[in-house]
């Protein structure tokens, strides 16, 4: 996915991805590192650094309208009324915001 869009880039050099994962994937930020060095080996994309930020899920009681943010281990219970209706959202994006390439070539 990254070298798509590298290449969409002109194919120049990538710095740096900077990727969202939400807090809820069991997704670890140093296995996609792992991972993603083994993939860009002898590519525009070889070397360069992941960035992650980690989106919070939000969590909303369906008994008493409470919203607040949620952080694994998940609390199935609300904490204002003690209610297990709760609706669940956010927390599950997995995808690349942007990237950075080294253009230095062509400025001025
Ligand atoms: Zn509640």
């Amino acid at each position: 996915m990254a070298l798509e869009t590298a290449e969409q880039h002109g194919g120049y050099r990538i710095t740096a991805i900077n990727l969202v994962i939400g807090d809820l994937t069991s997704i670890v930020d140093d296995s996609v590192q792992f991972y993603f060095d083994a993939l860009s080996e002898g590519t525009p994309a070889a070397g360069a650094k992941l960035n992650f930020r980690r989106e919070a899920a939000a969590a909303k009681c369906l008994e008493c309208g409470h919203e607040y943010p949620i952080t694994p281990p998940l609390d199935p219970f609300c904490p204002q009324c003690d209610s297990a209706f709760l609706q669940i959202s956010g927390g599950k994006e997995f995808f690349i915001e942007s990237i950075e390439v080294d253009d230095e070539d062509t400025r001025g």
